[in-house]
């Protein structure tokens, strides 16, 4: 069970005398607080953990929270999330007796997740299942858990008004930092790249889009949903992307520099005897809204047009739900710009292109079929070469192929390498007999040594590149049978969605250039490169 809500990695003591302490004391057992505060410092050092900060309740305070100003602000600070956890001797130091005072102490703790550690044990607040923990705050009544909770509640109020984050996670694309001189949270652009996918979410909903079906459109939260999953970002529950989660994203003003209060207040409910919490929707006029004290990613204008946007359109389905129509769906980019060329249907009849999408970009479209037609007569070029090429490096290694030269290079390093050891030799020779001077010496010495720094790096970028070629020398020899599979099950295949995938088990991307308008000159210039997946 995570417990990550807690970013503070500092931990304080809380010590406090209890009744039977000070009669023990009576009695002469010594001073119970420097006892205790022992025992937990090595505590802290076995578990190796930081306290930076002890609370010591003085000898006159009672045993209500209102009598104890050391617990006030212990408490303030836990609300605040101030510290990971609380060193103390056993849990009835933290709270004894008064019920509500019980209740206080356990929300604080359990709202913020700070841990308890006693030499007993550690606590985890925010464990449901740790049932010890539960057993401290049970004594609540449910009268007194509403006047903990308006409390907390009003707090929490003070807080979002003044335009502090006080949610224990930041939302997505942001990371939570603690306010400088003062108590309390505020956000800041998250370091990771959610905050780049943030914004590429905000682009998506509001400039066009090209869409498989050669149309230009903003994505709704579906198109975006299915692009997300589509690109493998990671969700911020570690999921897959859905259309709600995206949503939900978009339309939070939090993006827009905003915080907001009573967004989905958490409603609890008795369920088969278990107490169950869910955050349903509240409506528009419950929530307000606050500047934040954090800057927006989004401005108001962009956050206000997605907004009204995705309320105009609910759902419009993403393109993976349509049918594939194009059996070189994803494939094939532009040779002279970089965008993925997209299917083009037309109505009256013509035969549907493949066009690239980027307004200025000089491509010239061709029909989908001469395109198709062109990749499979790639594949099999691609397939002749490749015998061709392995033929020749079977027969002369040296003959013509870059792996032969790079081999005969990397053997004259090798020599030169052995020679400038020999002269290395040689100098220190010289010096001991006495025929080069040290000033001498150490020249030749010095440019010995450039020379073997600079044969070095050669010799090393060489191996690498040399291994790199027989990788993919392997990797080609691998990947030739299965674009042999390919090609024979092609025509097999009984649907666009079914050839596509035949393509994409061998294929990483194919590149298409043409230029030249001319339509009757059949394919004309087109030109198609295929970059095979090597399976490295
Ligand atoms: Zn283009």
């Amino acid at each position: 069970m995570p417990f990550s809500t807690n970013s503070s990695t500092e931990y304080c003591m809380y010590l406090r005398k209890s009744r039977k302490d000070m009669e023990m004391e009576a009695q002469g057992s010594g001073d119970t607080l420097k006892r205790h505060r022992e025992t937990l410092l090595s505590l802290a050092a076995k578990m190796q953990i930081n306290v930076t900060y002890i609370y010591e309740e003085g000898v006159m305070s009672g045993d209500t929270i209102a009598e104890r100003p050391q617990m006030q602000k212990l408490l303030d600070a836990v609300e605040q999330g101030a510290w990971k956890g609380v060193l103390v001797m056993e849990i009835p130091r933290l709270a004894r007796g008064d019920t509500i005072d019980q209740g206080v102490v356990a929300q604080a703790f359990r709202y913020s997740g700070t841990l308890i550690v006693t030499p007993e044990k550690t606590y985890r607040p925010d464990d449901e299942y740790d049932e010890e923990y539960m057993e401290f705050g049970l004594f609540m009544s449910r009268r007194e858990y509403k006047a903990i909770n308006r409390r907390i509640q009003r707090g929490r109020l003070f807080s979002v008004q003044e335009g502090k984050w006080i949610a224990n996670k930041a939302p997505y694309g942001w990371r939570r930092v603690k306010l400088e001189h003062e108590k309390g949270y505020t956000l800041e652009p998250d370091d990771t790249g959610a905050s780049e996918v943030l914004q590429l979410m905000y682009y998506w909903a509001s400039h066009p889009q090209p869409m498989p079906d050669g149309t230009t459109r903003r994505m709704g939260s579906a198109a975006i949903t299915t692009k997300l999953n589509e690109m493998s970002i990671p969700s911020p529950s570690g999921k897959k992307w859905t259309a709600a989660v995206v949503r939900e994203i978009l339309i939070n003003p939090v993006n827009a520099g905003w915080v907001r209060h009573n967004y989905r207040p958490a409603k609890k409910s008795v369920v088969d005897g278990e107490v169950r919490v869910s955050r349903p929707r509240s409506s528009q006029e419950d929530v307000s809204l606050y500047p934040g004290r954090h800057r927006g990613q989004i401005s108001q204008e962009v956050f206000d047009d997605v907004k009204k946007f995705l309320l105009d359109n609910p759902s419009r389905p993403g393109p993976k739900q349509v049918a594939m129509k194009n059996p070189l769906s994803g494939l094939v980019i532009c040779g002279s710009c970089g965008h993925a060329m997209v299917r083009r249907p037309y109505q009256n009849g013509r035969q549907e292109t493949l066009l690239c999408p980027h307004t200025y970009c000089p491509t010239v479209a061709s029909n989908l079929v001469v395109v198709e037609q062109g990749v499979l007569q790639a594949m099999r070029e691609w397939l002749e070469n490749f015998d061709l090429e392995y033929q020749s490096t079977k027969s002369d290694p040296a003959q013509g192929d870059s792996s032969g030269a790079l081999r005969a290079a990397l053997s004259a390093l090798q020599k030169e390498h052995d020679q400038l050891a020999a002269q290395e030799a040689r100098a220190y020779e010289l010096v001991e007999q006495g025929i080069y001077s040290t000033e001498i010496f150490l020249q030749r010495s010095r440019a010995i040594s450039e020379r073997q720094k600079e044969n070095q790096t050669q010799l090393e970028q060489i191996s690498i590149e040399l291994q790199h070629m027989e990788h993919q020398e392997k990797a080609r020899a691998a990947i030739s049978p299965m674009i042999r599979t390919v090609l024979a099950s092609y025509p097999l295949a009984q649907s666009p969605k079914e050839k596509n995938d035949l393509l994409k088990r061998v294929l990483q991307k194919v590149e298409y250039t043409k230029t030249n308008r001319n339509r009757r000159s059949g394919g004309g210039d087109m030109n198609i490169r295929i970059y095979p997946k090597l399976p490295y």
